[in-house]
């Protein structure tokens, strides 16, 4: 997972952070559905403002203030302390809430002492400004040594607005987020006998690839790390695949299992099919659970050495008709047998992986929405209208994409299709299956 930058919101009890932490979050706006169950979604929220993610915490959710309520003074302060001193490692930028209504207390000013050594950046938020009055006694926390305090007012929606564009400003550059490059994690999947296990020895012969020296774990599940013109690329549960062999009618149910398993781990998945047998549903079967765990895909038609010279075009065609949900996905014909094509394989695992991980930056992606809603205007029904107000690319591995529209309900599922198809045309994604999702428009308030 991609690392989204994370906002903190700190402050002593009862000034208002869960409030405001509803009203940053707001259930509509929230990206990922709480999960049922867990204390996480009281704390952790995404918040999208002006096409930027970032994650919010509510460091004060950690011990809610009834809780807090039932400790000692002295608990509750040194709870208050390990909340700001967790907001101060895991956050970019900390929002310290302080109440309007009460003043400035010398606990603000002990919360404020310790973020202005952290070098974090801070806002601070004067929270329960309801009334002008309020609003104005605000600037009294420029005392914090802060910066200017902003006025807000959870209960009603005031102010949240410019806490959320301050916010922004002091978040890291976009982009900035992704972390240092990553081994390529890949599976290879296919019914029994297309040739995993020769294709698997193949690409460990190749004379380009250095397979590591370092053992496997002593569990079932075997990887073997292999470099790859200075990439490393971990072809997974190798183990599972090489001691198979010739594999009995009961075994199979094991060996999807497996399979599942690796995927679920895979950034990428090498699909095998029998191109001398041509696609079958099962492989067609196999494809679904590779699209399931979201990895990339390159689809590799072994055995073409099999295939007579004057049906190739036609049984590469079979394969894409068969296997049409993989349009996206490079059809490579190879021969694990002959050597054929093998040496084609890394380099363009290496081609769909670095794909995947491009990130379009905000402005080209509205640039590209803007063109592809000029060419093409959304249909739509009578007496309705559809609007795109604004896109974002809000996650990086699988890639995905948010569209905000006034009625998702009113985009016809091929307008969707439309709009992936310029980003493709622009931005490539071979073998990487895209996720579109459509939101309706949240207004600004404050
Ligand atoms: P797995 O069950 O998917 O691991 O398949 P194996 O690698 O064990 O291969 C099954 C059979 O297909 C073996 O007899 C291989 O020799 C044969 N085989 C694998 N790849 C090729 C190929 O490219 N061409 C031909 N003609 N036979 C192949």
């Amino acid at each position: 997972m991609p690392k989204a930058p994370v906002v903190a919101l700190v402050g002593r009890p009862n000034v208002g952070k869960s409030s405001l932490f509803n009203r940053m979050v707001g259930e509509r706006r929230a990206i990922v559905e709480a999960q049922p169950g867990t204390t996480r979604d009281r704390i952790y929220g995404e918040v999208e403002w002006d096409g930027r993610f970032f994650k919010l915490v509510d460091t004060g959710g950690l011990l809610p203030d009834d809780l807090l309520a039932t400790l000692a003074p002295r608990e509750t302060a040194e709870a208050v302390k390990r909340q700001v001193q967790l907001a101060i490692e895991e956050a970019d930028v900390i929002v310290l809430v302080v109440d309007a209504e009460a003043g400035l207390t010398p606990w603000d000013a002990e919360i404020a002492e310790g973020l202005r050594t952290s070098g974090k950046p801070v806002v601070v938020a004067a929270n329960k400004a309801d009334t002008p009055d309020r609003r104005l006694a605000a600037v009294e926390f420029f005392a914090l040594g802060l910066g200017e305090p902003l006025a807000v007012s959870a209960l009603h929606g005031i102010g949240v607005g410019d806490l959320l564009d301050r916010v922004l400003q002091l978040l890291p550059a976009e982009g900035a987020e992704e972390g240092a490059e990553e081994e390529i994690r890949l599976a290879i999947v296919g019914r029994p006998n297309v040739g995993k296990s020769s294709l698997v020895n193949a690409l460990l012969g190749e004379e380009r690839v250095a397979v590591s020296p370092v053992p496997g774990t002593t569990r079932d599940v075997v990887d073997t790390p292999v470099e790859f013109e200075g990439r490393r690329i971990l072809l997974l549960d190798t183990a599972g695949i090489r001691r198979r062999g010739r594999i009995e009618p009961g075994l199979e149910r094991y060996a999807v299992l497996r399979a599942q398993r690796a995927l679920e781990r895979a950034h990428m998945a090498l699909l095998m099919v029998d191109a001398g047998e041509g696609v079958v549903a099962q492989d067609a079967h196999i494809a679904g659970y590779v699209l399931e765990a979201h990895c990339s895909v390159i689809v590799l038609l072994n055995k073409w050495d099999l295939v007579p010279k004057d049906q190739r075009t036609d049984r590469l065609r079979q394969a894409q008709e068969t296997l049409y949900f993989l349009s996206f996905a490079p059809f490579l014909p190879v021969s694990a047998k002959t050597g054929y094509h093998v040496g084609r394989i890394l380099p363009l695992v290496v081609q769909v992986y670095d794909e995947r991980r491009r990130r379009v930056p905000t402005a080209e992606l509205n640039h590209l929405l803007r063109e592809a809603l000029q060419r093409h205007a959304p249909p739509t029904k009578p007496g309705k209208w559809v609007k795109f107000y604004y896109a974002a690319q809000v996650e990086v591995d699988p890639p995905t994409f948010v569209f905000f529209v006034n009625d998702p309900e009113l985009v016809h599922f091929s307008y969707v299709r439309y709009l992936e198809n310029q980003i493709r045309e622009r931005y490539g994604f071979m073998g990487t299956p895209l996720k579109l999702v459509l939101k309706p428009r949240r207004e600004k308030e404050g």
